[in-house]
């Protein structure tokens, strides 16, 4: 495929929704796939439901992800400005364009007059007023009013919007690449504003004009705006553009966990997990929530398995890299149907490339968040102990949750094993056994294994009398990496003092 040139573009209302990403993933896979360019278009013309910081927000997200843009605001490109608010002469002379081919129409209509007009006929039983091919011709547009009259109003200044020209009983047929032939009924669609009072472009004017000049080859979107593309069709119609009309592709829902209904900004706080990428500081409670950076993901497992929610390779491989992605990804493998976000699966993702990650890479991204809740550790040992958990982790503050030993003080002993384990007379062997462990020529695992074997020979120990009680002393807890790896890393000063320090405190736990 050639000259494949897709976009995302977002509105900057808030963060972006976990569903927003993966819309921008696919538009990154499809566009890498074809040696084509990824574009970020930010569509802030409503100016009410602009929401300071929400641009950044999506930049980093994207950045977050390695879905750098090819084209963008911040990353330049042949067509600049990519943010709309920028480029509002540009939509004005298209829209008055469109009204000297007769394919739109100025209204004058006031909201008051437009609410009272409403309110008649749900009086009448009507309780779907649209602005159509029907009612606009009683209403006070440019299609009604005399050439004069409308020009008198204009010279006056007076308040006018700019509304699409819907054509009469006509089907809009288009094919989309997920859903296939897709129709819509004229007689059905409202005639659309175009321009609004404040002079600035409606969604539908500013995408369709910026898809064009932009160049745009794929339009790959959510399944909302399934809706919106008669409307869209009809305006490149308009503008006699058809023939670059882009192809159209719209993804299936995120389904809530439990697979009831599309999933919302609210399931987030509802199931105890993230539903955006990154963390938010709103106003309100709700409105303060982490994101799966903050939750402890790895981003190359969140765009795995964001691929995976509504597309899937027809093979049997799971784990993918953003490059293999690339290569693998195809339309026509996208599903119709919801995908439900199953948020163990997320889990899962992370914990296989948790497991693959090298320790030095680990302790690089973990070393923040440890030196913030204040310990302080060599780049050696912190990878040595990445090393030796990774494989136990799901996500990242699982490091020290469960593995805080390696960075302070054994705090919590689990006293219940320590009286199955533990007597007075166990206390001659186990300080035999520290000394012989000071005394042990190497202090890597296999020599302490040995050293650990050889004394239970001779003491005719068993391994279920005495690995227990190590790993107690050493972490507090029956659970853990090997003991011998535990011992390595942690290394002969670390281990035999603790040793020494937890007889004393076992001897007094009853
Ligand atoms: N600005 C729209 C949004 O917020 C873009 C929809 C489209 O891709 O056409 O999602």
């Amino acid at each position: 495929m050639k000259n494949v040139r897709v976009r995302f573009a977002p509105s900057p209302t808030g963060p972006l929704h976990i569903g927003g990403v993966r819309t921008a993933l696919y538009n990154y896979l499809f566009a890498k796939k074809y040696g084509g360019t990824f574009i970020l278009r930010i569509e802030d013309t409503d100016q009410g439901r602009y929401v300071p910081g929400a641009e950044e927000y999506i930049i980093e997200s994207l950045k977050w992800c390695g879905l750098v843009p090819g084209e963008g605001p911040g990353f330049g490109g042949e067509f600049v400005p990519y943010r709309q608010s920028e480029r509002k002469a540009i939509y004005q002379k298209f829209a008055l364009e469109l009204v000297s081919r007769g394919e739109a129409y100025y209204a004058f209509d006031t909201p008051e007059e437009l609410d009272f007009y409403r309110k008649t006929e749900a009086e009448k039983g009507n309780h779907n007023f649209k602005y159509d091919n029907v009612t606009r011709q009683e209403m006070k547009n440019s299609l009604t009013l005399p050439a004069e009259e409308v020009n008198r109003r204009l010279d006056a200044g007076e308040d006018y919007v700019i509304r699409l020209k819907v054509p009469e009983n006509e089907t809009v047929t288009f094919e989309d690449l997920i859903r296939g032939e897709v129709s819509f009924q004229t007689n059905e669609l409202d005639d659309k504003v175009l321009m609004k009072s404040d002079g600035m472009p409606t969604y539908h004017l500013a995408n369709i004009v910026d898809d064009h000049l932009m160049k745009i080859s794929h339009v790959i979107r959510g399944e909302e705006w399934l809706p919106s593309t008669g409307h869209h069709v009809l305006l490149y119609r308009a503008f006699g553009w058809e023939a670059t009309m882009p192809q159209f592709a719209h993804l299936p829902l995120i389904l809530k966990p439990d697979g009831k209904g599309k999933l919302s900004k609210r399931d987030g706080a509802k199931f105890g997990m993230p539903v955006f990428p990154l963390g938010w500081k709103g106003d309100t409670p709700e409105d303060n929530f982490d994101g799966f950076r903050e939750f402890g993901f790895l981003p190359e497992a969140v765009v795995n398995f964001l691929a995976f929610l509504g597309w899937n390779p027809g093979t049997e491989q799971e784990i993918f890299s953003l490059d293999e992605l690339c290569e693998a990804f195809s339309i026509e493998k996208i599903s119709k149907s919801g995908a439900r976000f199953d948020y163990d699966k997320a889990k899962w993702y992370n914990q296989q490339y948790l497991h693959a990650i090298r320790g030095e890479t680990l302790a690089e991204m973990i070393r923040p968040s440890l030196e913030s809740q204040g310990y302080k550790v060599s780049a050696d040992y912190l990878a040595a102990v990445c090393d030796l958990m990774k494989d136990r982790l799901t996500l990242l503050p699982d490091l020290v949750t469960q593995a805080y030993y390696f960075f302070t003080d054994v705090h919590t002993f689990d006293d219940q094993n320590i009286v199955k384990r533990w007597n007075a007379e166990s206390r001659p062997d186990f300080e035999a056994l520290t000394t012989a462990l000071a005394d042990a020529p190497g202090f890597d695992a296999a020599s302490l294994e040995e050293v650990v074997k050889n004394f239970m020979e001779a003491r005719n120990l068993k391994m279920g009398q005495v690995m227990p009680v190590l790993r107690l002393a050493l972490a507090g807890t029956m659970k853990g990496p090997a003991v011998y790896e535990m011992m390595e890393v942690l290394g002969k000063e670390r281990t035999v003092g603790r040793l020494q320090k937890a007889f004393d405190y076992f001897d007094t736990v009853k």
